[in-house]
């Protein structure tokens, strides 16, 4: 059967910061699913089936990595599967207090659960799916941070022109 991680998130959209965590469980998990939560409080710029589209799309190569969407408490959708890990990755400090919450309090929901964070690399420490929407719609570039199929999303739901990846000439 194997050990499996559910990696939940809003991944709206999936960043360069989310795949390297899933890259690395998988060192450590025979498969991942990513969990799409479909009631989070935020409003999304990409609805769930977006989302799902771009996951699956760039994951199409790798059968140990999954995506699902969930409704409702996130215990009760890991229950429902045979996994006993919820994954979760982390940056700054910011990011702990609401982690270690949300972690104690799923425990308290359901004790045979445990959740596992990973550190963010040197690389994404600064990427979130939030400043990633802001910088692009302002115009800011995003290469490298996020994949081009989803700097792509991103451009058509801002509008933007989508021009072609080429090499910076001094001849310009
Ligand atoms: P949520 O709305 O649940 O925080 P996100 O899609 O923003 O969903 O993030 C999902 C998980 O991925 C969270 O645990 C978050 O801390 C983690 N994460 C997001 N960006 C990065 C990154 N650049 N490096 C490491 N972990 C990240």
């Amino acid at each position: 059967m194997g050990k499996v991680a559910i990696y939940p998130g809003s991944f709206d959209p999936i960043t360069y910061g989310h795949i390297d965590i899933v890259e690395r469980a998988l060192e450590i998990f025979d498969k991942v699913i990513i969990a799409i939560a479909e009631n989070t409080e935020k409003r999304p710029l990409f609805s769930v089936e977006e989302r799902l589209q771009m996951v699956r799309t760039l994951f199409k190569d790798a059968p140990n990595v999954l995506a699902d969407s969930f409704k409702g408490l996130l215990v009760n959708y890991v229950a429902k599967t045979n996994a006993k890990v919820i994954l979760r990755g982390l940056r700054a400090t910011s990011d702990f207090e609401y982690e270690f919450h949300m972690a104690s309090m799923n425990r308290s929901l359901n004790t045979h659960l445990d959740t596992l964070f990973m550190m963010t690399s040197k690389d994404y420490f600064f990427v979130s799916s939030r400043t990633i929407k802001e910088v692009t719609k302002l115009g800011g570039g995003v290469e490298g941070l996020v994949p081009d199929l989803v700097a792509r999303r991103l451009k058509e739901k801002f509008k933007l022109p989508i021009t072609k990846k080429r090499q910076i000439s001094w001849d310009d």
